[in-house]
């Protein structure tokens, strides 16, 4: 789990992480790059709603797609609700195998699941009833035929190639420094739609859409012209292209006009971070310089557990009520939960504050309980802080949940 003593310099990065690189935390977008992520790995566990918003988003993408149909057919709640299920097997399959995840299973645990998962196949036999009625009025048409180089349809590849790669359907990785599929990409007569299909909220609670989704729709309009431009052979700049957000909502049209100038700004923040790491690739150099800790960018960050930088920002600058993840020293020995099987408690102190915490709820899945002894450092993550009036010996308590886990000592930099 513990992060390599180097970093790789990032060959390219999907546009979903965009916004992150320009506007968030660039350390987060190098570590979870293809070059780095498997030596700087996740180490915090994923949720079951995250794991239902793939298979969300896999049931929305197949009702668009014609993908070995020879003719696109409507279908049924129950086809959907079938299809549902068996993406859900394909997720648990990779569940069992993966340690850090696999107390997931099974995902029908979720709560909701089974709302959501009808709330989705309406959609879905929507979606695919629009889909082949435009089929039928010969508005769109897609090849059926798994063609490599394919301009429309559904998962459309895209790259930001800048000159003209020696192979479209497979450029080398020094051609380009995006790359990613495209939900969906439709011709009519009058324009071209590149869309994006969202199974979550779009919007921030202050009703704006998310910049992140924006960005990225800007890197596929822009992605998706170069790529044209390299199969068609000419320009394809002056055509009437229009950017959709596809959610439950409907379709949301986005204003993407600034497309190459944040294609731009892309670049140069790769090539800029590529630099700092080829004049120094040790870990120390490159989060000193890159990492960019607060609440908002460190939040999701499934690697926080392994960043020295936010760490140091744990320690001191998070608002204690609002803390989802707490760094002390034990002071009392787990003590296990009345009539639960795997749930501990156990105190400990922040020595920077000297505030004591109870750290309740933890699973033995999560940590080897015996090793948690009075003394050692231990960092818990993903769970809330909450206030503890009513008991003068301790002032948080720190609810762990499902998906919580503790590390101890100073992992992993000891
Ligand atoms: S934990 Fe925070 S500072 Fe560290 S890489 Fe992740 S987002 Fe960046």
């Amino acid at each position: 789990m513990e992060w390599k003593k180097t970093i790789n310099p990032v060959t390219s990065i999907g546009p979903s992480k965009a916004h992150d690189l320009l506007f968030g935390c660039p350390l987060s977008v190098v570590i979870g790059s293809k070059s780095n992520r498997e030596n700087c790995p996740e180490s915090i566990p994923s949720n079951r709603k995250a794991i239902i918003g793939t298979i969300k988003h896999g049931l929305l993408e197949k009702s668009i797609s014609a993908k070995g149909e020879g003719e696109v057919q409507e279908w049924t709640i129950k086809d959907a609700i079938l299809m549902f299920d068996e993406l859900t097997k394909k997720e648990e399959e990779k569940l069992k195998n993966n340690k850090l995840n696999s107390h997931l299973l099974p995902i029908q645990h979720e709560k909701n699941f089974t709302t959501e998962k009808i709330k989705c196949a309406r959609i879905a036999v929507d979606k695919r009833k629009k889909i082949v009625l435009r089929y039928t009025n010969k508005e769109i048409s897609y090849s059926s035929k798994k063609v490599k180089t394919r301009l429309f349809g559904p998962e459309v590849r895209a790259w930001d190639l800048e000159k003209e790669p020696k192979n479209i359907s497979k450029p080398k990785n020094d051609e380009y420094k995006l790359f990613g599929f495209i939900d969906f990409v439709e011709s009519s007569n009058k324009e071209i739609i590149i869309g994006d299909i969202k199974t979550g909220k779009i919007r921030t609670e202050q009703g704006l859409i998310k910049g992140n989704f924006v960005t990225q729709l800007e890197l596929y309009r822009a992605m998706w012209i170069l790529t044209a431009q390299h199969i068609n052979g000419k320009r394809v700049d002056n055509l009437e292209i229009s950017t959709v957000l596809d959610s439950d909502e409907g379709r949301e049209k986005i204003d993407t006009s600034n497309y190459m100038e944040n294609l731009q700004n892309v670049r140069n923040k790769i090539d800029y971070v590529n630099e700092i790491i080829s004049e120094n690739n040790k870990v120390g150099n490159v989060t000193s310089k890159l990492a960019k800790p607060s609440l908002e960018n460190c939040r999701f960050c499934s690697r926080r557990p392994g960043c020295t930088s936010y760490s140091d920002f744990l320690k001191t600058e998070i608002p204690l009520d609002e803390r989802n993840d707490l760094k002390g020293i034990i002071i009392s020995k787990p003590v296990k939960i009345n009539h639960s099987l795997n749930k501990y408690q156990f105190r400990l102190k922040n020595n920077n504050d000297n505030t004591v915490w109870i750290v309740d709820n933890i699973d033995s899945d999560r940590i080897e309980i015996e090793k948690i002894q009075v003394g050692r450092t231990i960092s818990v993550y993903s769970g809330k802080s909450i206030i503890e009036e009513n008991n003068p010996k301790i002032n948080f308590r720190f609810k762990c949940y499902d998906s919580s886990i503790a590390y101890l000592d100073n992992y992993p930099f000891d």
